[in-house]
């Protein structure tokens, strides 16, 4: 089926962004000690703070308004960024599902 994504696009998003937002993002650098704070899962179990160097923040959630900053690097920015759009009507699902996983007791 056609169609799809044909919503904001990256520069679409920076037009929004605080006019205090470089100072914002290098203090949120700042604060990571300079490194991604993206968490990784990998597939074999466990997790640990991704290692590479942050080199961009972006909003945990996706208020622009909101201080709660994340230090990425470019990768995850990168994947995050692309990912936006398309996920934005999954995210809606995912939380819903979320919510209901963490109240939901094991029935059985
Ligand atoms: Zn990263």
């Amino acid at each position: 089926m056609p169609g799809g994504w044909t919503g904001t696009s990256a520069t679409d998003r920076k037009e929004t962004l605080p006019p205090d937002w470089a100072r914002r993002r290098s203090a949120c650098i700042d604060r990571a000690g300079g490194r991604c704070e993206r968490i990784v899962h990998p597939p074999k179990g466990g997790r640990f703070r991704c290692p590479r160097p942050a080199t961009d923040a972006d909003h945990r959630g996706d208020r622009l308004d909101d201080d709660d900053l994340e230090a990425l690097c470019s990768r995850h920015h990168g994947q995050k960024t692309s990912r936006q759009g398309q996920v934005a009507k999954a995210a809606k699902k995912q939380a819903a599902r979320r919510d209901r996983g963490a109240d939901g007791p094991h029935r059985s």
